[in-house]
């Protein structure tokens, strides 16, 4: 059995958590067990979600309340990070998968919702087999040093730029 990677995809630009899930596709393509947690994301109709209800070998959560800026109580984005990083760590230590996504996870460590440590020691005492793929904006010094392989997503434009709303499909 393989040793596992740790892959971060950072970056301002476009296709961080979107690299995550197409590689979250191709393991779930070889029958391996994949888990996914979305950490900050709330109830949006994301594409993915429902695609991947379709895979019986992925497991998709999602526990957020949206990006902050939305709220004016940060103990309930607190609050919905630490449960989904609860969950994170049970899916991590189950030794039941291949591949673990912890979607915006670097967004909840900016926010000082999790601590990069926590992170670290996780890291640390995965199973051995385990996969782990982290995405977010600016990913911190220490998860960078203890990933194998990491992207930094560069924008060179972005629709958005010129006002154009998200697009179903695209975006979300
Ligand atoms: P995607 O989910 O499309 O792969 P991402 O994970 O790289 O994007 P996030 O930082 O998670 O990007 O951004 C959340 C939302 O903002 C997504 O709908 C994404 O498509 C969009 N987005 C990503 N990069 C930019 C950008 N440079 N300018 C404007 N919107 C962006
Ligand atoms: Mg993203």
């Amino acid at each position: 059995m393989s040793k596992g990677r740790i892959i971060v995809n950072t970056g301002d630009g476009k296709g961080k958590t979107t690299a995550a899930f197409g590689t979250a596709l191709r393991a779930a393509g070889h029958g391996q067990r994949v888990a996914i947690v979305q950490f900050i994301k709330g109830s949006g109709n994301y594409g993915e979600a429902n695609a991947f209800e379709k895979f019986p070998n992925v497991e998709f959560h999602r526990i957020g309340s949206g990006f902050t800026w939305k709220t004016a109580d940060p103990s309930i984005p607190m609050a919905f990070a630490r449960e989904a990083w609860d969950l994170a760590r049970r899916l991590a230590l189950s030794d039941e998968y291949d591949l673990l996504v912890l979607d915006e996870l670097n967004y909840a460590v900016t926010e000082g919702y999790i601590s990069e440590q926590e992170i670290l020691d996780l890291l640390a005492g995965k199973p051995e087999r385990l996969s782990v793929i982290i995405t977010g904006r600016n990913a911190s010094a220490g998860l960078i040093a203890a990933a194998d392989t990491v992207t930094e997503m560069r924008p060179i434009k972005h629709a958005f730029d010129e006002r154009v709303p998200a697009k179903k499909g695209i975006e979300y």
